[in-house]
């Protein structure tokens, strides 16, 4: 089993979560007493929302790719970024080191054409959701162009996830808020929902959806283990 380098900590309420998918994932597949070999860097993640928030993605890009080098040197084989978000670096990070950066759109990207999806609603940060590091990674590389939520919608899913999820707040009126989104985008055609921020399978669920759902994190985390177990 190869080791798997993990960029975490933005924020650590999610990856907690990586972190038990890949270690059940690994007692899944392998049995026994069967554990996952991670080296995990996790960050302070007020230092790096206040980046993110100042526009100062220069500053960003230093703290992962240092990160990224840090956890090369302890021995990690390979590298996840634990966050949508930050693969706005991604190819900076992927520069900096001699280990692959499992890329999350392309950990997600399957799912969404096995299902046959052709119209998903991307959920994610303002960032993510605003900007085209993100929905151009999944146009260019993998042909699939993603929908957004209209403007008042995507300032309250980014509110949430800041306010909120990242801060290990569960609320029953923000379920309902992305219940509501998602209700609008179907009706406008939308046939499918990406998880595009990795708090977001901690207020919604596959079954709360009459379309199929992509949690980017539990992605990202299969893909990560069948890489260090060589599939
Ligand atoms: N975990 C989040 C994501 O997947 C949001 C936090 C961040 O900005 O890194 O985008």
């Amino acid at each position: 089993m190869k080791t798997i380098g993990l960029l975490g900590g933005m924020s650590w309420e999610s990856t907690a979560v990586y972190y038990q998918l890949l270690n059940r994932m690994s007692r899944e597949r392998l049995g026994g007493l069967h554990s996952a070999k991670c080296l995990l860097w996790s960050f302070d993640f007020a230092a790096i929302a206040a980046a993110q928030a100042a526009g100062d993605w220069d500053r960003a890009t230093e703290m992962m790719v240092d990160a990224a080098r840090g956890v090369e040197r302890g021995g990690a084989e390979c590298l996840l970024i634990c966050a949508n978000t930050m693969h706005k670096m991604a190819e900076e990070v992927q520069a900096a080191v001699n280990i692959p950066l499992l890329h999350i759109a392309d950990a997600t990207a399957p799912a969404i054409k096995a299902a046959g999806c052709r119209a998903p609603v991307l959920l994610a940060t303002g960032y993510t959701m605003d900007q085209d590091f993100y929905k151009g990674h999944l146009k260019n590389r993998h042909g699939i162009e993603v929908r957004v939520p209209g403007d008042d919608d995507r300032a309250e899913v980014h509110r949430i996830i800041y306010e909120e999820l990242c801060r290990g707040e569960v609320w029953a009126d923000s379920k309902e808020t992305y219940l509501e989104v998602v209700q609008r985008e179907v009706q406008k055609g939308a046939d499918g929902v990406i998880f595009g921020c990795t708090e977001i399978g901690l207020l919604v669920k596959a079954e709360d959806f009459d379309v199929p759902t992509f949690d980017t994190s539990a992605l990202h985390a299969a893909a990560a283990l069948d890489f260090a177990l060589g599939d």
